[in-house]
């Protein structure tokens, strides 16, 4: 009955005037997206094995987190489908000109292996409300997630040709597309080193626009006044959600040194009841394995730099569990900024517990990267907070809390953590080319 319905209307529109019977081009595009959204979230427990199955995530996180940010983004990108404005620009003389937001054209996506499925979506989904077509290239540990939602995709109506799921090896298949003639556009997610050769690459082929979005070392700034409980808990899940592989993971916990005994106190005593194993076979599991062993080995080779250097090992740090790339999470004391561990991205669960005296220090240590991706403050003091977020030169600051973040909100770094977001309205305008039309004033004044 419902059909019948629809189809008279559409015959009776279409006899009125042909015009009235079209959907936009764009409303569809956001109709499609969203029914893409839905499959995400109706598939978010077998999404959540998989990233289980091929990167060691904890699946009851996996579906929180990374699904109903995959899923969120979707449905974001869809609302934005059919709002994509040009402008009406003034001209010196008796002219006019407004402005086209056009697709760019081919979009090349090369992801990591921490978050696969969010990593997709919020790349994917804007492309696609661009109106671009796109070639995937997942991460050789963890093509699984790409390849499913490739099929959600075609499944939700989108058409053969669009998304295009490339697995393979980053120099490769990873750097064909960065090189490509035909690709128009690059935007990456990965290690700064990695970045830098997809700068290389489009240089040296079609100049194409690349975007990264690339490592971190970000500073987590806990003041006096804090809580000293929900500091304790912000520092862990902000250094050990996700095994520590998160590209804005708070690698570097500054302390007042008001508050620094009774902090160092408390975080060892709950690190005790932390978790390490198998999360499919455990529900009690806080951490699961690192995703492979390379970087288990990785990992376990700068705890070992940590101690050769002279920092102190307040808990964990060593290999855990008969087999398996398992590590107990491990916090340093004792360390000095110039010290590997406190420099360098180590992407897996080791934290550096840092003293300072002032809000100036604070800033300045907070400032001593070449990175500039994330930062954390917690303090109950609005000058001391607003004071520290204006200095901090990072993409993204917490305050008082940690890793929160949404569809709305741009994501992207400075400094060596890489330029462009993803996320949020300005990450449609990588995938949009901006043409300008000009056209005389006859007649009329201006
Ligand atoms: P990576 O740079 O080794 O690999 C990322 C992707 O690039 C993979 O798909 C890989 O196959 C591909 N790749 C590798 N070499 C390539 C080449 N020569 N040309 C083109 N593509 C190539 O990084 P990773 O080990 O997968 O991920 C960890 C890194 O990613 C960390 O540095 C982390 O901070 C960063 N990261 C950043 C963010 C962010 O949003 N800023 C998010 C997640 C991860």
């Amino acid at each position: 009955m419902a059909t019948h319905v629809r189809i008279c209307t559409h015959t009776v529109l279409e006899r009125i005037h042909p015009s009235l019977a079209l959907r936009s081009i764009h409303d569809e595009r956001g109709r499609i997206i969203t029914r893409f959204a839905e499959l995400v979230e109706k598939h978010a427990d077998e999404l959540a094995v998989l990233e289980s199955l091929d990167a060691g995530k904890h699946p009851a996180v996996t579906k929180a987190v990374d699904v109903g940010n995959a899923a969120g983004s979707l449905r974001y990108f869809a609302g934005a489908a059919d709002k994509i404005h040009g402008e009406t620009l003034k001209m010196q003389g008796p002219f006019q000109a407004y402005t086209l937001r056009e697709p760019l054209g081919v979009a090349g996506l090369i992801i990591p292996w921490n978050f696969p499925t969010t990593m997709f979506a919020i790349k994917v989904a804007p492309a696609l409300a661009a109106g671009c077509t796109m070639v995937v290239k997942p991460a050789e540990q963890t093509p699984l997630s790409a390849l499913y939602l490739a099929d959600l995709a075609k499944q939700a109506g989108i058409p053969d040709g669009v998304i295009n799921v490339v697995p393979g090896f980053g120099p490769t298949a990873g750097a064909a597309l960065a090189s490509h003639m035909n690709v128009d556009m690059v935007s990456f997610t990965g290690s700064t080193e990695v970045g830098r050769l997809i700068m290389e690459a489009s240089a040296r082929s079609n100049l194409k626009p690349v975007y990264l979005e690339l490592g971190g070392k970000s500073p987590l700034i806990i003041f006096g006044d804090a809580d000293l409980d929900m500091a304790v808990e912000l520092a862990i899940s902000a250094n050990f959600f996700n095994k520590g592989e998160a590209c804005v993971a708070a690698t570097r916990v500054y302390v007042q040194d008001s508050i620094y005994d009774r902090f160092e106190e408390k975080l060892a005593e709950r690190m005790k009841s932390w978790v390490v194993g198998d999360p499919l076979t455990d529900a009690r599991v806080n951490q699961g394995p690192q995703v492979d062993k390379t970087q288990y080995e990785r990992v376990l080779s700068y705890i070992d730099q940590g101690k050769r250097e002279g920092a102190t090992l307040l808990t964990g740090g060593r290999p855990c569990g008969q087999k398996g790339c398992y590590i107990e999470p491990a916090v340093f004391t004792n360390v000095k900024e110039d010290m590997v561990i406190a420099k360098e991205e180590i992407f897996g669960p080791v934290m550096c517990l840092m003293k300072f005296k002032t809000v100036e220090e604070a800033i300045a240590k907070a400032n001593d990267t070449r990175y500039g991706l994330g930062a954390g403050v917690v303090t109950r003091d609005l000058d001391v907070a607003n004071r520290v977020v204006r200095s901090v030169r990072a993409g993204v600051v917490w305050l008082n809390c940690y890793f929160a973040m949404d569809s709305d909100c741009p994501f992207g770094g400075r400094k060596m953590s890489g330029f462009g977001k993803d996320e949020g309205m300005q990450a449609l305008d990588k995938y949009l080319a901006v043409k300008a039309v000009v056209t005389p004033l006859r007649g009329s004044p201006w």
